[in-house]
């Protein structure tokens, strides 16, 4: 059933070439017990290995069942040397890393046998060579004799119809010796054994036929006893694969034996991954304060559609937005900034649209016309006209029934009508002299809260207040007393102080509600003053001329204008119910061409971005010197791989004696730089989410507010695990891909 025909295997050495093995031609049949005798280097055991397949032969072929193996691939020989032979060493060869029943299941595990399978035949081998009670033992806590048991046992568990044995006496005692070729000839009985010795008394007592090799040459071929099995098989191999879960296996309990360095090379590796991880973390937080500062300080801050909108961001520093695509060196370019702006036209159309804004998503809407009212006091006991910059005339921005929450109470009342206003102070119940004084009281005594309270403030209507003489309107000074009278009575109800939590916009001094202005110019637009002014094109107030807009923006000051609004500002409680307003707008805008686009600024999400943007370039930045280090270390295991590799070379013999493939070599080592990646990863998160601790109670004391700076992200942490797995499993390829190329016999006579 094998034939070697004609076979010579040369070494060279030096320049010199030198046989090995020189013209040998053996046929070997099932049933035999063939000893193969001869002095040492007489090339007995490469002649073996040639049987086997772990050598190749130089010229000549070996017949399998009458099938030459000159074609042979790679995968062929590694299922021959996995199906249809087992080798016995006579230095065990057994993986001191895995248990007696593991080292006997990895040739089967090797030809892809299931696990429930692999044990049972294992552990019936294993009870065979008497070791039923050391299956969970490690091999080198056995005897002698007992390795070699298991060594048997392991090349016994595929069946295999071929026992090669190179010397396995050689390193027992004569008793144990004994006992390993009583037990080699009994499980042997109906396969082929070829056994390697240089002891005649062994070979003549146990074998049924002798070779005698001398100088890699046949001497004499002897068979004493009669072949009696006659059975032949037909040569069928299955192909073999290691599974990486097998690797995995391998490569950890190799690890498990050098826990210290493992644990040293993944804390090495790990910083690059702490590097990175603490960036991300802080980037993190500060994302996450960015968007809590959108959320709740920043969320009072109204959607704007004025009537000109741009695009905000950084400038260069002194320099414009605009980029010039084509000019001359020597060329100034000249732009127009009024080029970047779109004009918002507010149509009818538009302003219909946004009343159609679902209810729940705004607080309120506010059109400011650009109106200026005319506001009096009379409670220095003189009437006279208040300046509305001074008092600092403006009106509330949250919703009529959210005051309270925004602003706290010193005296009085919130106002809960449109014709009740208060006065807004700072937290020391500071406001500056001008106001008072403006306001008509006097600030050379003492004013106390009760003082204001219950004070009245007047809004004059334009016909009372502009009179025509001699064709054009003036101020009517000499009776602002009947302005006074006819005007809308507004009373000071309570005086307040803006929480932190309230956006101020107009500073201290008068607040008013939105509701009051709007009857102001319900009222007003109808005035003589505005019917005459949209009647002609010079001014009412000088008879000058004027351009269309400057006559837009007198009519607008004096509140004739109720239908085009210079601002449409749209406030709301969250950020989410802004982007369903963005989307109101912008379903507006699906139907429009572009000059007709409504275009909107959304502050609190345009200062949240330009923060935002910055954090991610500072992170990417400093992410990018951290990942050198990420870099160094998938290096540093590649090395590390590589010292394995010189360590395991006995195992990748061992594997490949058992029919493993040069790719399921290179998956253990995979494996091996697999797991320390990703211990290394799991270490380095670890270690980033310990050390955020300490970094926010340093960063608290310098800065409350900074108290969660360092926040980890979980998707981050994967990510890095993932990474530093991946850089790592690539440190470790070049290693792996060497440890594959080794020549398992060179690779078997290591020690
Ligand atoms: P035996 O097993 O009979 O002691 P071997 O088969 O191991 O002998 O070796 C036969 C001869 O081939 C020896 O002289 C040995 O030095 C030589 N030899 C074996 N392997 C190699 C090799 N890889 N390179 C060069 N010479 C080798
Ligand atoms: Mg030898």
């Amino acid at each position: 059933m094998l034939e070697l025909k004609n076979v010579t295997k040369d070494y060279k050495t030096g320049d010199t070439m030198f046989h090995a093995v020189n013209d040998v031609s053996l046929t070997f049949n099932k049933g035999e017990f063939v000893a193969i005798l001869g002095p040492s280097g007489c090339g007995k055991t490469t002649t073996l290995n040639i049987i086997g397949g772990l050598d190749r032969y130089t010229v000549g072929d070996l017949l399998i069942n009458h099938t030459s193996t000159k074609e042979f691939k790679e995968k062929d020989w590694d299922a021959y040397r996995n199906n249809s032979v087992g080798f016995v060493f006579q230095s065990y060869n057994l993986i001191n890393h895995l248990s007696v029943l593991d080292n006997v299941e990895l040739g089967l595990t090797l030809s892809g046998v299931g696990l429930a399978e692999r044990k049972r035949k294992a552990i019936e081998v294993l009870t065979r060579v008497g070791l039923e009670s050391q299956l969970y033992k490690r091999p080198n806590k056995l005897s002698g004799g007992e390795k070699q048991r298991v060594a048997i046992a392991r090349a016994l568990v595929n069946d295999p119809d071929v026992i090669l044995a190179d010397e396995p006496t050689g390193a027992l005692d004569s008793k144990t010796a004994h006992e390993i070729l009583s037990l080699i000839k009994e499980i042997g009985k109906d396969k082929l054994v070829i056994m390697v010795t240089h002891a005649r008394v062994y070979a003549e007592e146990y074998s049924t036929r002798i070779v005698e090799l001398l100088d890699g040459e046949v001497q004499s071929d002897t068979t004493f006893e009669e072949n009696t099995v006659n059975a032949e098989r037909e040569y069928k191999p299955r192909k073999t694969a290691m599974s990486f879960l097998t690797a995995l296996k391998l490569s950890f309990n190799n690890l498990r034996t050098k826990k210290l360095r493992t644990i040293i090379t993944a804390l090495a590796s790990s910083v690059g991954i702490i590097g990175v991880g603490l960036v991300l973390a802080i980037s993190n937080g500060f994302s996450k304060e960015i968007d809590s500062i959108e959320r709740n300080q920043l969320v009072g801050l109204p959607i704007l559609i004025g009537r000109e909108e741009m695009q905000i961001g950084f400038d260069q520093a002194g320099g414009t937005t605009f980029v010039p695509s084509d000019y001359e060196d020597d060329e100034i370019v000249v732009y127009d900034p009024a080029d970047l702006v779109h004009r918002n036209l507010f149509t009818p159309e538009f302003i219909a649209h946004l009343e159609l804004l679902d209810d729940n998503v705004y607080s309120s809407i506010h059109y400011e016309y650009g109106y200026v009212p005319v506001i009096l006091s009379d409670i220095s006991g003189d009437a006279e006209v208040v300046d509305l910059q001074t008092v600092g005339f403006s009106s509330f921005i949250v919703p009529d029934d959210q005051i309270s929450d925004f602003y706290s109470l010193q005296a009085g009342a919130y106002p809960t009508n449109k014709y009740e206003v208060v006065l807004i102070v700072d937290e020391w119940n500071v406001i500056e002299t001008d106001v008072m004084d403006a306001l008509g009281f006097d600030t050379s005594t003492t004013i106390h809260v009760d003082d204001v309270i219950g004070e009245y403030l007047y809004l004059g209507m334009n016909d009372d207040f502009y009179i025509e003489q001699f064709g054009f309107f003036i101020p009517n000074f000499n009776a602002l007393d009947d302005v006074v009278d006819n005007g809308v009575r507004v009373t000071i109800v309570g005086v307040i102080q803006a929480n932190d939590n309230a956006l101020e916009f107009g500073g201290l001094g008068i607040k008013y509600l939105y509701s009051l202005k709007d009857e102001l110019l319900q009222e007003n637009s109808n005035s003589s003053i505005c019917q005459i002014q949209e009647g002609q094109t010079s001014s009412v107030f000088d008879t000058s001329e004027l351009t269309d807009t400057e006559k837009e923006m007198l009519m607008s000051f004096i509140g004739c204008n109720t239908t085009e609004p210079f601002l449409i500002q749209i406030f709301t409680d969250s950020v989410e119910n802004k982007t369903a307003i963005k989307e109101h707008i912008a379903l507006y805008n699906e139907n429009q061409d572009v000059e007709s686009m409504i275009y909107e600024t959304d502050l609190a999400e345009a200062i949240g971005d330009t923060l935002g943007t910055l954090i991610t370039s500072i992170s990417v930045v400093l992410s990018a010197f951290a990942s050198i280090s990420l870099i160094v270390s998938s290096i540093m295991i590649g090395v590390i791989i590589y010292i394995s590799v010189l360590e395991r070379t006995k195992e990748i013999g061992i594997i490949r004696s058992l029919g493993g493939r040069r790719k399921d070599i290179s998956r253990v080592f995979n494996a091996e730089s697999v797991i320390i990646g990703a211990f290394a990863g799991l270490l380095g998160i670890t270690i980033t989410f310990l050390l955020t601790f300490p970094i926010n109670a340093v960063a608290s004391s310098f800065d409350e507010s900074l108290s969660t700076v360092a926040q980890v992200n979980v998707i981050h942490l994967v990510l890095l695990v993932l990474a530093s797995t991946v850089l790592t499993f690539i440190g470790g390829l070049i290693p792996s891909r060497i440890a594959s190329k080794k020549n398992p016999v060179d690779a078997l006579r290591v020690d």
